[in-house]
């Protein structure tokens, strides 16, 4: 078992808060990506789960237990790091097995032990080895193993694949998640790729500036960010966002965009307290897939000009330009011709959202 609470974790460094108020509960078996920009405070937290860190108020508990009194050793937590840590002078086995010779344990114990990580991690014949001989990939298998080989109840990564290449970070990507299901152990990760976070973890919690932002499953914080910043760090490419106004026509609604450079029928009633907001008050938030481009006048649609198109094989992106704003399309790829082409658009109205623009919160 391994439940990990944080509750009003506040830590400062001189008089600036690097963790504000944090209240994470992260359930045994759970694997939950911290996730957010460089600086926000997403090691600093993973450090003080581990015991490496001290807070200045909150608590945190395991199981229940408030463990600001417990050792990192003595808390049951591995930390695979971003760089390998490993030991250069010993051999893969060695570096390993370092772990578990603090536990007396008989060396066929112990080897069977380290065979079954090696097994799991596929390095049995790299075991042998000493680090310097290693892939960078190699490594950080390495030091998974070694981090895995005490069965930990749970297990702390900080951007453990962010230095491998593109390639074998995906690879690594699933035989972490793998990992995670057959070890039975808590994860905790950090990482300040979205894409990382979204593909690895059963739930997400997005951090800015030392503030959670929100807390849910990849398809929660996707379809309802609850602010502008979660908006913005989830999905690429991103969201579009623009200052927007809302005009009741007897039957129905109208976006209007600029100074009336795009007006979108609206057919949903918007709540009302929309359109009371002020153009310099509301924003509209729409993901590239929401913006609908058809080739020809088509009723419902709008005609807009497209500034740049981006093949990106699967499908392109199209920038359209309205007034001073940009707006991005996911298209079927081929389907918008050349620049300066006009092509017909509407808002796919179950993938709008509306923000506050002085409080960023989704309204
Ligand atoms: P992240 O892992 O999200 O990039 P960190 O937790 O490493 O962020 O750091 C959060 C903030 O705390 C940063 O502004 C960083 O400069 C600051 N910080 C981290 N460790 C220390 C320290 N030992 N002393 C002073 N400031 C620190
Ligand atoms: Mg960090």
């Amino acid at each position: 078992m391994a439940e990990i609470a944080l509750q009003d974790v506040e830590k400062y460094f001189g008089d600036n808060y690097v963790i504000r108020k944090l209240n994470l509960t992260i359930a045994h078996k759970e694997f939950v990506v911290l996730l957010g920009p460089s600086g926000c405070g997403k090691t600093t937290t993973l450090r003080a789960i581990a015991g490496l860190e001290t807070i200045d108020t909150g608590d945190i508990r395991i199981d229940g237990r408030p463990v600001q009194d417990l050792r990192p050793s003595d808390r049951d937590i591995a930390f695979v790091f971003q760089l390998y840590a490993l030991y250069p002078h010993l051999t893969a086995y060695d570096n390993i097995a370092f772990p578990l010779r603090a536990t007396r344990e008989s060396k066929a114990a112990v080897d069977a032990q380290v065979q079954a990580v090696a097994k799991s991690l596929k390095i049995e014949h790299l075991l042998k080895v000493r680090p310097s001989a290693l892939s960078g990939g190699d490594m950080q298998r390495i030091a998974i193993g070694r981090a895995l080989v005490r069965r930990p109840k749970a297990m702390l990564m900080d951007e453990p694949i962010g230095s491998l290449d593109a390639k074998l970070r995906e690879d690594m990507r699933s035989e972490l998640k793998r990992l995670h299901i057959e070890n039975d152990s808590t994860t905790v990760y950090v990482t300040h790729d979205q894409v990382e976070a979204m593909s690895l973890a059963d739930r997400v919690a997005i951090m800015n500036d030392g503030v959670l932002q929100q807390v849910g499953t990849p398809g929660e914080v996707y379809q309802y960010p609850t602010n502008l910043f979660v908006a913005q760090f989830i999905g690429s490419p991103v969201m579009n966002i623009l200052p927007v106004a809302v005009r009741t026509t007897g039957p129905g609604t109208e976006l209007v965009v600029g100074n009336n450079d795009a007006v979108f029928a609206f057919s949903a009633d918007l709540p009302k307290h929309l359109s009371q907001k002020s153009y310099e008050s509301l924003m509209l938030g729409v993901r590239p897939e929401g913006v609908l481009l058809v080739p020809e006048e088509t009723p419902g649609y709008i005609p807009v000009k497209a500034h740049i198109i981006e093949p990106l094989g699967a499908y392109d992106i199209v920038d359209l330009k309205i007034g001073d704003e940009y707006l991005r399309s996911r298209t079927p790829s081929g389907m918008v011709k050349r620049v300066g082409d006009t092509v017909w658009a509407r808002l796919d109205e179950a993938q709008t959202h509306f923000f506050d623009t002085k409080s960023g919160d989704s309204l």
